[in-house]
């Protein structure tokens, strides 16, 4: 698999943290200044913690249209200790730049595939992962199908996985159709923010297909009590999918750190797990979740 640092082999990887924002701007479209990250000082410190509590490594999703900062993301590497994955692709319909519009598929293919393999830009830093590849909601806009699309050519390009963002709406299941008849195989795909809406009958629906069910809003309690994060993770792990759920926390906001009151990069590996074990999940369970099935997705 590839890092910010080089590759490494699979098993070098701990717990990993499957979608998160380490230094990303949000800003400039949401006009929220909570939402920028920029400061690598600080995010070292917030990482820290996360290592302390037993983290290894994370998967950074921001995206081109986000700010991506590769460079920037080797040298929080460096200063941590974490492996650090990072992303190519685009975002979702407010956040395109005009080029979008004006640039063929195959042509934004090539794009994330010279991210993958060469380097992202000049920072000689590759990508490791495709996304997050979004819907702003409940449908897949002209643009975003295309670039659904090029995402989908990349991936059977190079074999990387493939991270989605599918937020408040069941739209992951219109992502995954789009990527079936792109030939994708589906166990290379992510679907994420699942657990933005707790329907257990579009979890079940998407890991059918083969896919990964991810949770990684976890945290973000203004969206959803943890709780019942915890009740719907633990009834898909009872009933036998545990190879196929990913967690993450998606931290994106500054009041998302310890720094500024939040709950951190930590919260999965300490609060969470402490709520999925008081709901009797095995252990074995979480291993497969947060370690090896990183590792068998992250692998290419
Ligand atoms: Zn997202």
């Amino acid at each position: 698999m590839q890092t910010v640092r080089g590759p490494v082999a699979p098993e070098a990887l701990g717990p990993t943290l499957m979608h998160e924002h380490v230094l990303c701007d949000f800003y400039r479209v949401t006009g929220h200044l909570d939402q920028i990250l920029n400061d690598e000082g600080l995010a070292a410190e917030e990482l820290l913690a996360y290592r302390r509590a037993g983290g290894a490594a994370l998967v950074e999703v921001t995206t081109r249209d986000l700010g991506s900062n590769p460079a920037g993301l080797r040298r929080v590497s460096e200063q941590t200790g974490l492996h650090i994955v990072a992303a190519t692709g685009w975002y979702r319909q407010p956040y395109y730049p005009p080029e979008i519009d004006r640039t063929p598929v195959n042509r934004l293919a090539d794009l994330m595939v010279k991210d993958l393999t060469e380097g992202i830009g000049e920072s000689g830093v590759r990508a490791g992962i495709i996304g997050e590849i979004g819907a702003h909601l409940d449908y897949l806009t002209a643009q975003e199908e295309r670039v659904l699309r090029a995402a989908a050519r990349a991936q059977r390009a190079t074999g990387a996985p493939l991270t989605t963002h599918a937020s408040m709406y069941p739209v992951g299941l219109a992502q995954l159709e789009v990527l079936r008849e792109e030939n994708v195989d589906l166990a290379r795909v992510i679907v994420g923010h699942c657990d933005t809406y707790l329907d257990p009958a579009y979890h079940r629906a998407v890991l059918r297909t083969g896919a990964y069910v991810q949770f990684d809003t976890i945290g973000r309690r203004h969206m959803n009590p943890d709780g019942r994060r915890a009740d719907a993770l633990v009834a898909l792990v009872r009933d036998g999918w545990q190879r196929q759920l990913l967690l993450s926390s998606d931290r994106c906001y500054r009041s998302d750190l310890h720094a500024f009151g939040g709950a951190g990069y930590d919260v999965v590996i300490t609060e969470f797990r402490a709520l999925v074990r008081d709901r009797g999940m095995a252990d074995d369970a979480w291993e497969a979740m947060l370690v090896d099935n990183p590792r068998r997705i992250l692998a290419w």
